[in-house]
């Protein structure tokens, strides 16, 4: 991506085009009869839920899905149109926004269902839902047997169950029958209400690892990537198959060095003193911290890139200074940018490696990077 800087001290860029082409690659694995529902939850894990939704929508995508009514209501103000599906479902105080914002829940026990009837009656106003299975996550979903289920989507009148869904727990887990015990559980109740005549148009269970290792079965019609759209698959464990999309990171994260010098051997760098010069060093100042989102894990153990090169973290994270080893790289200046995620020349980090450094997960660092962060979007 881009070399240019920006008047920024932490800074994301986040490219279009590259979300654009992780879309496509998700499109491309799934195969033309199958629905993509983009998921921009968590402000697009942390690449912004407008922009990238924009993105989704200019390449069509004509479903997205958020976590809540709230923030599918902040797609709604920003202008976007397309249907969107809050994953995880509506409270009591929520539910003249969900109707007022024509937003489809996902409704994850009987009791919502009925609620949602009511609420449907109440408004006049017939309420799409996709009604999500727990088919072995035991997180949300429901674990009612066919007949209950059956019995309430009759009698939940003016609500339309236009999807089916459960969420699998292992996706990219080889080593597990987790996944398969999961399928099979879905496909179970699935039969059982096609044979008693409830045909939802979206029957679903797919995210990124499903997709990424091919455990979409052929008779799924949506699925619902989030990381890969954000250049992103978890490594498999066990005896996986090659993953069949070629997704890259869309997000480059970057920040100012703020001051450079040089330090004697024994000095203690920031609090506690936890790091203790060998010898000589020459280190920088940057300004990012714990409050940006840079993990406090990563005290003494982790990097940024520097001048092209790997340069390590020494002592421990701050909120809002990272300080670290340029002893490899004498050209560095208060005003240059480090690279925390991203690529200079031969050098890279992404969010996975950087995870692994800090004991977390992509997603974590993803999600963690902070509200202050300015997002460019090129
Ligand atoms: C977050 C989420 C997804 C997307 O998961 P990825 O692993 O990021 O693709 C899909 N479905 C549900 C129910 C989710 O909560």
């Amino acid at each position: 991506m881009e070399v240019r800087t920006f008047p920024y001290r932490c800074y994301a860029l986040i490219s279009r085009r590259q979300i654009a082409a992780n879309y496509h690659s998700v499109r491309a694995a799934l195969g033309p009869a199958a629905t993509v529902l983009g998921v921009v939850k968590a402000n697009a894990y942390g690449h912004g839920a407008v922009e990238v939704s924009r993105v989704l929508v200019a390449e069509g995508a004509q479903w997205l899905a958020v976590s809540t009514v709230e923030e599918g209501v902040a797609l709604r103000r920003a202008g976007l149109t397309v249907n969107i599906l809050v994953m995880t479902g509506f409270l009591r105080y929520e539910w003249d926004a969900l109707i007022a914002h024509s937003l489809t829940p996902v409704v994850h026990s009987l009791e919502d269902l009925a609620a949602l009837a009511t609420l449907a009656h109440s408004s006049s106003k017939p309420i799409d839902y996709h009604l999500k299975i727990d088919s072995g996550m035991h997180r949300l979903g429901t674990r009612a047997d066919v007949t209950e289920i059956l019995a309430a989507i009759q009698s939940a009148r003016h609500a339309n169950l236009t999807g089916l869904m459960t969420h699998l727990a292992s996706a990219a887990d080889y080593s597990t029958q987790q996944t398969d015990q999961q399928a099979a559980h879905f496909a179970r109740i699935w039969e059982q209400l096609r044979a008693a005549g409830v045909h939802p148009t979206y029957v679903h269970m797919s995210a990124t690892n499903a997709i990424a290792y091919g455990r979409n079965a052929p008779w799924l019609t949506m699925a619902r990537p989030g990381h890969a759209l954000y250049g992103y698959v978890s490594p498999a464990r066990g005896e996986a198959p090659r993953p069949i999309l070629s997704v890259q990171p869309a997000l480059t994260w970057k920040a100012k060095i703020l001051a450079v010098k040089e330090i004697p051997e024994g000095a203690l760098v920031g609090y506690g003193g936890s790091f203790r010069a060998p010898h000589a060093m020459r280190i920088a100042v940057v300004a990012a911290g714990y409050a940006d989102g840079v993990p406090h894990r990563l005290s003494n153990r982790g990097k940024v890139i520097a001048a092209g090169k790997l340069a390590p973290i020494l002592g421990t994270v701050s909120m809002d200074l990272t300080t670290i080893d340029v002893s490899q790289a004498p050209a560095l200046q208060p005003g240059d940018d480090v690279t925390l995620l991203g690529r200079e020349g031969d050098a890279s980090q992404d969010a996975q490696q950087m995870a692994r450094q800090a004991g977390t997960i992509s997603y974590s660092i993803l999600c963690g990077i902070a509200g202050r962060v300015e997002r460019v979007y090129v």
